[in-house]
């Protein structure tokens, strides 16, 4: 039911945070409008794997029966370059789901929640009337990152997560519905001549893993079916956070993006909106003034999120440079690495 005696949320931007802030506003009867620029089903570059995702947040966004077919995965592999290395078992399953399901389920739970939503509609940035909330995603600045990601079907796995770390590059395999693998990287841009492949289809991603030094994991790709619908890429991948600012309430990766070989991200979206989520209530019912809800929220927020994104950054570049990959795969093999402890750090 919508409350007339409510104030009314606009929510700009209808990934995981817009909409899981959305569903769950609207069930507490307040008015919700969310924009959103592009529509649904969508493939998103994603990992598509949800690690860290606790009880609490699930309950209190009520996303549990949107979840619950979403696969669990526990142990994860680790490949460098073309040899296996380490294998690990998580301190909680990681869930398994695509992003063009997943969204498509929450933006179709928002409206018949009574929320309404606006696909194909941008606004502006800048303006930051009291009310608005921003879930936009990232910030496009420039960055040498690029992501790419494709769905495999029948594609052979020798278990639940695989992570291949190549050279400045690392991508995940994961699980989803319907049999299929996802499969998604993360890569310094450069040039990946001789014969450039079309700019927007799978093969540029082959060819990336190749540019990396990941033939084999290309190789197997190649022999494999490739859902070309399903291909994306992203560009301007930054980890930077958002400063924070009177009245301006950023949730998710618009706040900031925890780098991806975490899993954590979505995580992230969903429990920044559930840490909104009493905060904005009580605004929308005639609470504390916008700019002291915003404060309250960007306390809780940087509370939360600050050592995680701290520990996750840190250990980014251990991922990512050769000589790094090195020191890591022997402090694996010499079980020196902390596995668990950097677990929950960085979750
Ligand atoms: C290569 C790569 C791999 C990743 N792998 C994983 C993984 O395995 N697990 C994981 O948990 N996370 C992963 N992530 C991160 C994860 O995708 C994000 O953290 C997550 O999508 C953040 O959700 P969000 O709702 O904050 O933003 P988004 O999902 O980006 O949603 C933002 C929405 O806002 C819309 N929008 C933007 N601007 C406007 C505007 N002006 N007006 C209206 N709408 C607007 C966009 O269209 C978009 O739909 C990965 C990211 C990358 C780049």
């Amino acid at each position: 039911m919508m409350r007339r005696d409510c104030q009314s949320i606009e929510i700009v931007g209808g990934g995981l945070a817009g909409l899981g802030l959305g569903l769950a506003l609207r069930r507490r009867g307040v008015p919700v409008t969310l924009f959103e620029a592009h529509g649904y089903p969508r493939h998103r570059v994603c990992g598509e794997f949800i690690a860290g995702l606790d009880d609490d947040t699930i309950g209190r966004l009520g996303i549990a029966p949107l979840l619950a077919d979403a696969l669990r995965h526990r142990r994860v592999v680790w490949h460098r370059r073309n040899q296996t290395g380490q294998s690990q078992f998580l301190p909680a399953p990681a869930l398994g789901i695509s992003r063009y399901r997943l969204d498509a389920r929450l933006a179709e739970a928002f409206v018949e929640a009574g929320g309404s939503l606006r696909t194909q509609t941008r606004i502006p940035q800048e303006a930051q009337p009291a009310g608005r909330v921003f879930a936009s995603g990232r910030r496009l600045r420039p960055s040498p990152w690029i992501g790419l990601k494709v769905h495999a079907r029948n594609l052979p796995r020798s278990t639940d997560l695989e992570v291949h770390l190549g050279d400045q590059a690392y991508v995940g395999l994961a699980g989803i519905e319907e049999g299929r693998v996802n499969v998604c990287g993360l890569f310094r841009r450069r040039p990946i001549s001789p014969g450039k492949p079309p700019a927007h289809s799978s093969s540029l991603l082959l060819r990336y893993l190749e540019a990396s030094g990941l033939t084999a994991l290309a190789g197997r790709l190649r022999e494999g079916n490739l859902d070309e619908a399903s291909f994306c890429a992203v560009a301007a991948v930054n980890f930077q956070t958002e400063p924070f600012r009177p009245g301006r309430l950023c949730l998710g990766d618009s706040l900031a993006m925890i780098p991806p070989f975490t899993g954590n991200g979505m995580a992230a979206a969903l429990q920044s909106a559930a840490l909104a989520l009493e905060p904005l209530s009580n605004w929308a019912r005639g609470g504390p003034p916008w700019v002291d809800t915003v404060a309250a929220v960007n306390r809780s927020l940087r509370r939360r999120f600050r050592v995680r994104l701290a520990s996750a950054r840190l250990l980014h570049p251990f991922l990512l440079e050769p000589w790094r990959q090195l020191w890591l795969a022997w402090a694996g093999r010499a079980r020196l690495l902390p596995l668990g402890p950097l677990y929950h750090l960085t979750h």
